[in-house]
């Protein structure tokens, strides 16, 4: 039997899927990851990326980092790649019943996913770090001054994205819920990850049930203990086992 069945006979048996994700899944809508592409920024930037998106960079230069956080990190007009679609339909099916992500672009959301674990955060999520008002990335991106830094208009305070930063931790019940998604799931996908990092390959020890997929397009260190590996695009393997009209 093919992969790609074995996978669909999968899905087919289970009415408890949680889809783990990482950048690979973004990559195919056109959104960089920069953690493969550093040499890029180096060029354009004074400082490495890890750095610029870092919490003391934050509050100490905090035009630089807006610039590079517009710049390079926020894809207003990206869209839902068959992968997104795929996974939305799922959970409307009533057979997946979680997307845990490593990515803040929110196009899970786009694509109609509505219980999604953002580990990392959210771009479309933002909040005035002085009265804690909320708002969305386009109220952020209209709300900023001459230094490209946007400024809450209820008090001026600095407004930070929802993203978590280097040297800031992980929201706790964001990982509590998709501790809790894998730990009950029966089915484990995990996508467009090569599981390096954190908290990724630590979240994978949760899962105790029937089947574990990974597909990607490189090996990762966890293949070994899959129960079925597909080395290929994730967009194009949802495509073949979800039908998307
Ligand atoms: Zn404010």
């Amino acid at each position: 039997m093919s992969d790609i069945q074995t996978l669909k006979d999968w899905i087919q048996e289970s009415d408890n899927i949680v889809f783990f994700g990482g950048a690979g899944v973004s990559t195919e809508s056109n959104i960089p990851d920069f953690r493969s592409d550093n040499g890029l920024y180096k060029k354009q930037y004074r400082y490495p990326a890890e750095q610029m998106i870092s919490h003391s960079f934050f509050v100490s230069n905090p035009k630089e980092f807006y610039e590079f956080y517009f710049n390079q990190m926020i894809f207003p007009d990206a869209k839902p790649n068959k992968a997104h679609l795929a996974l939305a339909k799922l959970e409307k099916m009533g057979k997946l019943k979680a997307v845990v992500t490593q990515n803040i672009d929110g196009l899970h959301q786009k694509a109609g996913s509505k219980n999604v674990f953002e580990l990392h955060g959210s771009v479309l999520k933002n909040t005035c770090v002085k009265c804690h008002s909320h708002y969305t990335l386009e109220e952020t991106m209209a709300s900023r001054n001459a230094d490209g830094i946007p400024v809450c208009p209820m008090c001026q305070g600095i407004i930070k994205p929802d993203v978590v930063l280097y040297e800031e931790g992980l929201d706790e019940a964001t990982i509590y819920g998709a501790v809790q998604a894998i730990e009950q799931a029966d089915l484990l996908i995990v996508g467009g990850t090569s599981l390096v990092v954190y908290p990724a390959a630590g979240l994978l020890q949760y899962f105790h049930g029937k089947h574990l997929v990974l597909i990607n397009r490189d090996a990762t260190s966890m293949d070994h203990q899959a129960d079925l590996v597909i080395h290929d695009s994730i967009g194009q393997v949802f495509s073949q086992v979800v039908d998307l009209d």
